[in-house]
């Protein structure tokens, strides 16, 4: 992991050896505080963007290519923005250009540049460095351009770029919580109108996030599986009801009518999934009116049980995820603990009081090193503003 964004100015001066970038841009990643697996259900979720961010110095060329670099890598690398191809690799520089090809797509006008990037996220831990990638590319080639910033269209070409581009399979969650986010705030998330509405996070309540340090190897390919499984489910709902465009669609009435439409040999899959979708879908609203009223209790519940949904239904856990989840929940302040993104490692999320979070990180962090693998790192983070401008001359 690098550290210290604010130096990518001097990474950009050195590397180019030009004065001073045109821009300087930040996009924060996000924690998911409940609601997973329902964004390319076109459901519901709750996330919030956080302090750890990418920053991103650029500067207008004369050519029509991108040059960049990034301190996780020693290579330079030079993108020909006149022969964009979706290359369904998943080198760090697709990413990159990926948005540039998605954003070209979306009929917009995109110049070559000069860019430098840095990050305090840890990559791969389900905090979204992916996103937070695309969007300051995106936040950056938009303001060089002079292309008007719109988070919910921008944050649709960044996704486009990580599915079509890059190759990976992944709902709209990332991109529009890193390009929507609101200070103090987790963002209530309509995946299919994409409307944002932020909800205030009380100042007594901390959202602590618990890294596992085990990195998501199986996440492609189960994600893939699972939404295999999903289809079926909906089709056969689709038989015997109209109107019914995704599991968004769909309540939990309906899906015990077809369970005995299902394929006898992936019957008890296909069910557990959808049964997963719909419950879930339903607590990023419930979860916000707990917030309102402070309902802690309630609030931790439903935490709770998003992880055993997620754990039991979606099958998307691992031993790890459901240790720390377990440790947070006999440390003292905890209300609730689940896992948090795609799964199969990365990060899970916890809300403790917020008086005891300082001391909550370092009892979970401490438990958990004893028994569990190496590595990972536990953090009370503070909910932060979408990706913008921080420099512009
Ligand atoms: P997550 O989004 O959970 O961190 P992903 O596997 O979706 O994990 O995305 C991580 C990938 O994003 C990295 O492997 C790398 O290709 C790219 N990436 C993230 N941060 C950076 C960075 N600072 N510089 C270059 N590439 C990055
Ligand atoms: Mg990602």
């Amino acid at each position: 992991m690098s550290t210290a964004p604010e130096r990518v100015a001097d990474d950009f001066r050195t590397a180019f050896g030009r004065r001073a970038p045109a821009v300087v841009v930040r996009a924060p990643g996000r924690v998911n505080v409940i609601g997973d697996h329902t964004d390319y259900h076109e459901g519901f979720a709750l996330p919030a963007a956080i302090d750890r961010e990418l920053r991103l110095a650029a500067a207008p060329r004369t050519d029509r290519t991108l040059q960049v670099l990034s301190t996780v890598s020693d290579e330079r690398v030079e993108i020909d923005l006149t022969t964009l191809t979706p290359t369904g690799r998943n080198h760090w520089h697709d990413y990159v250009a990926g948005t540039a090809w998605a954003l070209a797509e979306a009929g917009h006008d995109i110049g070559g540049a000069d860019i430098a990037i840095r990050s305090d996220l840890p990559i791969g831990a389900g905090l979204s460095s992916s996103a937070a990638l695309e969007m300051a590319v995106a936040r950056a080639l938009c303001a060089l351009g002079k292309i008007p910033w719109n988070a919910a269209s921008i944050s649709r070409a960044a996704r486009r770029a990580e599915n079509d581009y890059v190759g990976l399979g992944c709902g709209i969650m990332d991109q529009l919580t890193v390009g929507a986010g609101v200070a103090g705030h987790a963002l209530l998330l309509d995946c299919r109108s994409l409307a944002v509405e932020p909800i205030a996070l009380p100042s007594d309540l901390a959202i602590v996030v618990m890294d596992t340090g085990v990195r998501r190897s199986l996440a492609a390919t189960e994600y893939d599986v699972r939404r295999a499984a999903c289809e079926a489910a909906l089709d056969a709902v689709r038989r015997r009801c109209a109107g019914v465009r995704t599991l968004r669609d769909v309540d939990a009435s309906q899906l015990e009518a077809i369970r005995g439409d299902l394929d006898a040999a992936d019957r008890e899959a296909a069910y557990r999934r959808a049964a997963h979708v719909i419950a879930e879908n339903a607590r990023p609203a419930q979860l916000a009116t707990a917030l309102g009223t402070r309902d802690y209790a309630e609030a931790g519940r439903l935490v709770d049980a998003s992880h055993a949904s997620l754990r039991d239904l979606y099958e998307v856990s691992c031993p790890e995820l459901d240790q720390i989840t377990a440790l947070a929940r006999r440390t003292t302040g905890c209300y609730g603990a689940r896992m948090t993104g795609g799964g199969f490692g990365g990060s899970a999320v916890a809300l403790v009081a917020a008086e005891a979070s300082e001391a909550f990180a370092g009892e979970v962090s401490a438990a958990y090193r004893a028994e569990g693998p190496p590595g990972g790192s536990v953090f009370t983070c503070r909910a932060s503003a979408g990706a913008s401008v921080l420099e512009s001359g």
